[in-house]
């Protein structure tokens, strides 16, 4: 049997790195080794240099609301790298017919606010406005259990507020197909809204979600890093130099011997652990398990990834011939076409595209990932030019392009996930040690894969007091 360990993480994106960094502040006098498959560290945060523009492979933002981000950047003295989104065009756009109507980035100061901005915007007929008004006056849903967002917000606003608004905006999030989305795993305070209050306006505005008429909301906080995301993963590396680094370094199968985890390994060695992190997407973790707990494997198995292709393409900026005012826009499934959103990174974040240049990063729909991957990254870039070309009127060759795909891109929640992530933890209890972290499971965005890898770290050295600073906040 090869080397023995306290603590072994599996995964090294950034939930594992911060399973595994945390996990050394409450054992700083014991091997803790962290196994990665892939030759580098960071998982889905990946950024690239190249002729002189900084490009995101994988994710482009951290939301700092979410406390977790802002300790672990503060923990690790990364304040003064945070580059925030330039509040100036804090503006988003949702294409319908072919034009771009004007919505606020993030919540406006107001309900009343919220709401005139959506009339300005056009984007929904007087029908469909007067239809969303309506949510007010309808009875809640009694019946317990949840339902997809689609169901959801159909039923409550009417399929016109869901399609047009709804939809985008969910699916710029999760990626995917929106419509299969659990309510109570992507947005739960809405249907505890609808319970308690009788209905989403209802909540909305009795709840003090609501900032009141006048008053200034509080300013969306997006950002990334100085050099870009992939700065978080080396920070995190460099203070795991005390931990047992294994790169290139995949666990293929977990078993249990004597009290004790063994791992085999893609290199043909093993390693012996007291306990276990498995930090992977679900899917890679259940076939660890496989041998070691069958119905475990199983529930692991069920939740899926939607694939991710991301092209940053670049213009000269006088050849584009004018500018944009928003952080971009998004394309609902209803107007068709290959592309779901596209972002103007030189309007977010300006300090990554050489002077008299523009960076555009357009998502790409699920469906057509897939097709457009496998037709080469020529196809991807044309369908993206001729978005382009048709919504912002761009007609000049690109001055760079890049096309990164991600098989299993983010972790779609389905239906019922809350109820299948509490029986992984209940049959987790079977096997004493064994814990699991990452975006399959509590939260896909980087600030709550932070806090899972927190979370599993602090249940595996049997500690949950706060590490970071006196008050810890709640891991979701
Ligand atoms: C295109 C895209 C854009 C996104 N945009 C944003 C954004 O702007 N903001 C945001 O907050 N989030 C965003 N996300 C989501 C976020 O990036 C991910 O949810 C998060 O990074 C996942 O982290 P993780 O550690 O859970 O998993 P991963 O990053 O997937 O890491 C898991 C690691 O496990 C390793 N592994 C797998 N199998 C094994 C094995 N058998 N043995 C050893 N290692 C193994 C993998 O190689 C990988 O490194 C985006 C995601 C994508 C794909």
């Amino acid at each position: 049997m090869g080397a023995e360990v306290t603590l072994a993480v599996v995964g090294g994106g950034i939930a594992g790195l911060a399973a595994a960094y945390r996990a050394l502040e409450h054992l700083p006098a014991h091997r803790i080794a962290l196994l990665e498959r892939e030759a580098k560290l960071g998982g889905k945060i990946r950024t690239e240099q190249s002729d002189g523009f900084l490009l995101e492979a994988g994710p482009d933002s951290l939301a700092l609301s979410n406390p977790w981000a802002a300790a672990l950047c503060r923990d690790l003295g990364l304040q003064e790298e945070l580059r925030f989104a330039k509040p100036e065009f804090a503006r988003l756009y949702i294409k319908r017919d072919g034009r771009l109507h004007p919505l606020p980035w993030g919540i406006a100061a107001s309900l009343q606010e919220t709401l005139r901005a959506l009339v300005k915007s056009e984007l929904l007929s007087t029908a469909g406005l007067l239809r969303a008004a309506c949510e007010y006056f309808l009875p809640p849903r009694r019946e317990p259990g949840d339902e997809s967002i689609a169901n959801f917000f159909s039923r409550r606003f009417g399929g016109e507020f869901y399609r047009w608004l709804v939809e985008p905006l969910a699916a710029g999030i999760y990626g995917g197909n929106a419509p299969e989305l659990s309510l109570e795993a992507a947005l739960p305070e809405l249907r505890k809204m609808e319970l308690h209050y009788g209905s989403v306006l209802g909540g909305l505005l009795w709840s003090g979600v609501d900032h009141g008429a006048g008053r200034s909301a509080p300013a969306p906080r997006i950002a990334t890093l100085k050099g870009g995301l992939e700065r978080l993963v080396k920070a995190l590396e460099q203070r795991l130099r005390g931990t047992v680094l294994l790169n290139s370094t995949g666990v293929t199968r977990l078993v249990r011997r004597e009290g004790r985890y063994a791992l085999f390994l893609t290199n043909g060695g093993s390693l012996t652990a007291d306990a276990v992190v498995l930090a992977t997407p679900a899917p890679a973790a259940a076939a660890m398990v496989e041998d070691l707990d069958p119905a475990l494997a199983d529930l692991l198995r069920t939740i899926r990834f939607a694939p991710s292709v991301v092209v940053s393409v670049a213009f000269h900026e006088e050849r584009i011939g004018h500018g944009f005012d928003g952080y971009g826009y998004l394309c609902p499934r209803a107007e068709g076409g290959p592309v779901r959103a596209v972002t103007w990174m030189s309007n977010k974040f300006p300090d990554r595209t050489p002077a008299g240049a523009v960076l555009i990063r357009a998502s790409m729909r699920e469906p057509c990932s897939e097709s457009l991957e496998a037709r080469g990254g020529e196809l991807v870039l044309r369908a993206v030019l001729a978005e382009l070309r048709g919504t912002l009127g761009i007609r000049s060759e690109p001055l760079f392009w890049r096309v990164h795909y991600w098989d299993r891109g983010i972790a779609q929640y389905a239906p019922g996930h809350r109820g299948k992530t509490k029986l992984i933890r209940e049959r987790l209890l079977h096997h004493p040690g064994l814990y699991v972290a990452g975006s399959s499971y509590d939260g896909v965005g980087i600030p709550y894969c932070i806090a899972s890898g927190f979370r599993a770290a602090d249940e595996a050295c049997g500690d949950r007091e706060p590490v970071l600073g006196r008050s810890t906040p709640p891991y979701s």
